[in-house]
């Protein structure tokens, strides 16, 4: 099965990429984690990237793209993925399909978890990242057993930089410039699937298991 997450910043896409993750066994591949890690490792590519991060856009498609197409050739994506935060263009959007395209292949579901806009700055300034496994928390919503401590793997937790509320107003603009058309787009293809991520987080991942199936 090869599914991809769509929604605003903050939407719950990475908590429900993870869950899909541990039901249904596919890797998931977040590209926000792709570029934080090389961030945090150094890299040409990460380095590159945090100038766009830092400031709410997005990393060019052409950073972006050859690095996804490459993940997704990887032996551990024949029986499918979850990508999480890609396609966010619809030219990363139609690199997909004709990569697909060329091993007589397709995305099963497009998953939209929708938030509306006044919901997203409270669920971003509340969210906590684990720089150790890449779990994500939330203070008040899904909140760690010991405050500040992720439960599975113990490392100190912290606030994305680019969680702070001014950037997420700008993240959220870009968002509905770049990303959303996407909406219209995988609708044209009759796999987009909406589901309310204002539920529990619980209740959109039990909406998503009716869609993907038991
Ligand atoms: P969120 O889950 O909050 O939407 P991500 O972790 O997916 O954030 O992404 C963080 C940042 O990484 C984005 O704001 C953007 O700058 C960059 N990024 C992630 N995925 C892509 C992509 N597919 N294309 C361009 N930029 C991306
Ligand atoms: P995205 O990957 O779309 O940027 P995340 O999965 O990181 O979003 O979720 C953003 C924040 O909202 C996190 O702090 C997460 O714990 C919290 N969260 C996710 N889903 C829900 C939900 N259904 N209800 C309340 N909070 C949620
Ligand atoms: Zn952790």
């Amino acid at each position: 099965m090869k599914i991809i997450m769509l929604g605003a910043p903050g939407a719950g896409k990475g908590t429900q990429a993870e869950m899909i993750m541990e039901k249904y066994d596919l890797p998931h591949i977040s590209t926000g984690d792709i570029f934080r890690a090389n961030i945090k490792a150094g890299t040409e590519l990460g380095v590159k990237a945090k100038a766009y991060i830092d400031k709410g856009q997005l990393v060019p498609d052409s950073l972006t793209i050859d690095l996804v197409m490459d993940r997704i050739s990887q032996p551990d994506c024949n029986g499918g993925y979850i990508l999480d935060g890609f396609p966010r263009t619809i030219p990363q959007a139609e690199s997909l399909s004709a990569a697909l395209r060329s091993r007589g292949d397709s995305l099963d579901y497009a998953i939209n978890v929708h938030v509306p806009d006044e919901k997203i700055v409270t669920r971003m300034s509340g969210r906590r990242a684990c720089p150790g496994c890449g779990h994500t928390y939330h203070v008040v919503y899904a909140a760690p057993h010991e405050e500040g401590i992720c439960d599975k793997c113990g490392s100190a937790l912290y606030l994305r930089d680019d969680d702070a509320p001014e950037t997420v107003k700008k993240r959220l603009a870009v968002y509905h410039n770049q990303t959303q058309p996407l909406i219209e787009y995988y609708c044209g293809k009759k796999i987009l699937r909406t589901v309310d991520g204002t539920k529990d987080l619980e209740e959109v991942f039990q909406d998503i298991t009716n869609i993907l199936g038991a």
